[in-house]
């Protein structure tokens, strides 16, 4: 009996990690390194000194302010809520 071999299925999901985050008080951007598995609340502008927190139904800055969202919310899960 011969039985095709099943390959293993590998989704090529790629966690980007980081995040481009865009000062809403003063415009300016810069890119930012986002941890792996927490989220960060606040975040300091360098430029305007402006600290930023997340928007309501955001679990970070990274999510309300970044050009991609924080890691876990990337992989699907439900970071900071009901983990
Ligand atoms: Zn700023």
């Amino acid at each position: 009996m011969n039985e095709p071999a099943t390959p293993a299925v590998a989704d090529g999901h790629a966690i980007e990690r980081v995040s481009r985050i865009t000062c809403p008080e003063c415009g300016q951007s810069s890119d930012e390194s986002m941890p792996d598995d927490a989220c960060q609340w606040f975040y300091e502008c360098a430029h305007c000194r402006a600290l930023l927190r997340p928007l309501p139904g955001d679990c970070c800055v990274f999510c309300s302010y970044g050009s991609v969202k924080c890691p876990p919310v990337q992989a699907g899960d439900a970071c900071c809520g009901a983990g």
